[in-house]
């Protein structure tokens, strides 16, 4: 479950990591109620307004009803309104959105910490994550920090170092001293941004995260180590464990399809192909994929029914799989293992007639306990139906309607 920025740095602050402080807000009138409470708290007298999206690269990002960045800096209170106008309801459009860009709905009234005087502030990148393959966590840092690091891993990839850290071990001193020095600091800022380090560890371990990104950290004019940004993925297999961090997830940046089948309890993820692949199992849905890729066709998407494949459940599996317009075809591949497949198909052919207006051709693949009688239902049916048993009929059968 990703996080909007303001969410990530509560979770930061309650670990004790030290942030840029800031204040939500979802009206140009809050904006500036914001601001003035930052003032009271923080003395600041300037403000970065920054739009609360999923998305990165904001602060090059360009609001396009109205032409301004996403991430925009406000030289005293009386510019704060006329800001957040700039941003909030706007669709922000960034490298990593599509072109259509996302709408804005709230905006971070943060404290400028890139106080004047500024030749002594340095830009640091830090993220800490999980590396699947080792099975360990990794802190990956660089000190060329701040909007250009996509260029900075393509162009000199030396300057981005990693740390790994076993788990069962935790992070120790020398590493995250390590770090800091690696980073070119010195005396208190080296001090500070080794504790930075072990209380981001710490936070991200404490909240079962999988990803922590940190781009900006910065080295403040004053040697303070903060974290200006932050993008935070959560383990949804742990929100069991944090409900006050599963209310925050927001609905509204997901994909419709995708949280309309996540509301029904089918496993659904939304892909760019024509071939629709309704499955059971996990691993079964992958090696579909494969199936159709190797016949020629992409597929349109991920879907897991799970072990109950009866007519309803194959009813609203076509439904979610035929909101994409872009499916030109539907492959039905299901192992009756516990779930018989004379049951499976029943429920296909039900489901077909029963929703009327399938226009696309189907094919099913049933194997597994009563596969035979299957297929001979399905036959029998007088549908549109293409019943196959086997996985390579199935590619064929694939093969021929995408050609
Ligand atoms: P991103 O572009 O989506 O990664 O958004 P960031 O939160 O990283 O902000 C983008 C850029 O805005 C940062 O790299 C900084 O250069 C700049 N920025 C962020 N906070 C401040 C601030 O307090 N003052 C000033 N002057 N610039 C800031
Ligand atoms: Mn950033």
């Amino acid at each position: 479950m990703n996080l909007h920025e303001y969410q990530g740095k509560t979770i930061l602050k309650s670990f004790g990591v030290s942030i840029q402080e800031g204040l939500v807000a979802d009206s140009a009138e809050s904006a500036y109620e914001a601001a003035l409470h930052l003032t009271e708290k923080t003395g600041t007298e300037w403000f970065v307004l920054k739009a609360q999206i999923h998305a990165g690269g904001r602060g090059k990002g360009i609001v396009t009803e109205t032409g301004s960045h996403g991430v925009v800096l406000a030289k005293g209170i009386d510019k704060v309104k006329d800001v957040a106008s700039g941003i909030l309801g706007g669709h922000l459009v960034t490298a990593q959105t599509s072109a259509q860009g996302k709408l804005v709905n709230k905006v971070l009234v943060a404290q400028d910490v890139y106080y004047p005087g500024e030749s002594e502030i340095e830009e640091f990148y830090v993220s800490v994550l999980l590396d699947r393959s080792s099975g360990k966590n990794i802190i990956m840092y660089s000190p060329e920090g701040g909007m250009d690091i996509e260029a900075v891993a393509e162009n000199t990839p030396d300057l981005i170092y990693t740390e790994t850290i076993d788990p069962g071990v935790g992070l120790q001193a020398f590493q995250a001293r390590r770090i800091a020095f690696n980073l070119g600091l010195t005396g208190m800022a080296y001090k500070q941004m080794s504790k930075f380090i072990f209380k981001l560890y710490d936070a991200y371990v404490g909240c079962d995260a999988s990803m922590f990104e940190i781009n900006p950290v910065l080295k403040t004019s004053d040697n303070k180590i903060i974290a200006v940004d932050s993008k935070v993925s959560l383990d949804e297999n742990a929100l069991y464990r944090h409900p006050d961090y599963a209310d925050m997830r927001d609905k509204s940046e997901e994909d419709p399809t995708e949280l309309e089948a996540d509301e029904i309890g089918l496993s659904y993820v939304n892909l760019d192909g024509n071939v629709g692949c309704m499955v059971n199992g996990a691993g079964l849905a992958m090696a579909t994929m494969d199936i159709i890729k190797l016949s020629g066709g992409e597929p349109a998407n991920f879907l897991d029914v799970g072990g109950t494949a009866d007519a309803a459940r194959v009813e609203q599996a076509f439904r979610i799989i035929l909101k994409d317009k872009a499916v030109k075809a539907i492959l039905v591949n299901i192992f009756g293992g516990i779930v018989r497949c004379d049951r499976v198909a029943q429920g296909v052919v039900d489901a077909y007639k029963n929703m009327g207006n399938i226009d696309v051709p189907i094919i099913v693949r049933l194997q597994g306990t009563n596969a035979t009688e299957a297929k001979k239902l399905i036959d029998e049916s007088g549908l549109e139906v293409t019943s196959v048993i086997l996985l390579q009929e199935a590619a064929d059968a694939v093969a021929a309607v995408v050609a």
